[in-house]
């Protein structure tokens, strides 16, 4: 008697064929979900970690770091400011000697030490899977999931006694390094070391930036005030040296314009203003060479 299998039509074992292929491609993409999701998680807490450790360097540049002396926390300000000289580059770096002693990469190296740590179930991990079970989320076997050991890197005796040094490496080997600003917040009252949201950022929040916004307007309003002063007063002049007046050049000007002769004195100390000579006089004197 013929088997069932062979009994099957050719359409039959085509459908079960396309079945067949269509649960492998199903299990493939699951795996493939899985794995950028496991891989999404690792990178989104790696971030996070790497977020703190730059908030922290930033909260030492501002002098907040309770571990940092004042000399610690300049000579962080004064490496940084280094670095950003040399366009962030560590090798273009030119530090001063006491500077190049402290923060060069071979010292930093030499105040971290490298350990292996366990991965697997830890006894305190296995008391809590049965309600992991009981709240129906799957636990991996130990088969399945090997316990082992990964290599974790922590400060050593000699690190831990320089804060300021160990802030450097954070620094140096932080991937969000990149944000961190290129010097503190320019509104002078603020000054304020932080990490950048756009790459020319220049002031730490939109508070700073909007009172430096207005006061480049009132700076650039008194700049121009001055300037229109500055043209009236010379527009005065030339008709001082055209007039027969006995007046001095300042009173002139001064009552044509409405300017103080403190004003006419100060710019024309700042050599904004030059001190005009009658024209008749210089034609009197010319004719008379
Ligand atoms: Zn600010």
């Amino acid at each position: 008697m013929p088997s069932r299998c062979h009994s099957s039509s050719p359409s039959e074992r085509l459908a079960a064929s396309i079945f067949f292929d269509a649960a492998i491609v199903h299990n493939i993409i699951a795996c493939i979900i899985t794995a950028i999701k496991v891989k999404a998680r690792i990178r989104t807490a790696r971030s996070k970690t790497d977020r703190l450790n730059l908030e922290q360097i930033v909260s030492s540049l501002n002098g907040e770091n309770p571990r940092l002396t004042s000399e610690d926390v300049a000579a962080l300000v004064r490496f940084v400011e280094t670095w950003n000289r040399a366009s962030r580059n560590p090798w273009k770096m030119k530090m001063t000697h006491e500077d190049v002693t402290r923060f060069s990469l071979a010292r930093l190296s030499g105040l971290w030490e490298s350990r292996l740590a366990p991965i697997g179930r830890t006894p305190h991990v296995e008391k809590l899977i049965p309600r992991l079970v009981a709240r129906g989320i799957r636990v991996k076997d130990e088969i399945e999931e090997p316990g082992g050991a990964y290599w974790t890197q922590s400060p050593n005796l000699q690190g831990a006694r320089d804060t300021a040094a160990l802030c450097v490496t954070m620094l140096l080997t932080n991937p969000l390094r990149g944000k961190l600003s290129d010097g503190p917040c320019q509104r002078n009252r603020c000054g304020r070391w932080f990490i950048k949201r756009r790459t020319f950022q220049k002031c730490c929040g939109s508070g700073c930036l909007r009172i430096m916004q207005t006061a480049g307007r009132i700076r650039k309003q008194r700049e121009d005030a001055k300037t229109d002063k500055l043209s009236k007063a010379r527009t005065a002049q030339q008709s001082w040296r055209r007039s027969d007046t006995t007046l001095d050049w300042k009173a002139w000007v001064s009552k044509e314009t409405g300017l103080s002769r403190k004003f006419l004195t100060r710019y024309v100390n700042k050599r904004k203003l030059r001190t005009p000579h009658k024209l008749s006089k210089i034609i009197s004197s010319s004719l008379e060479f």
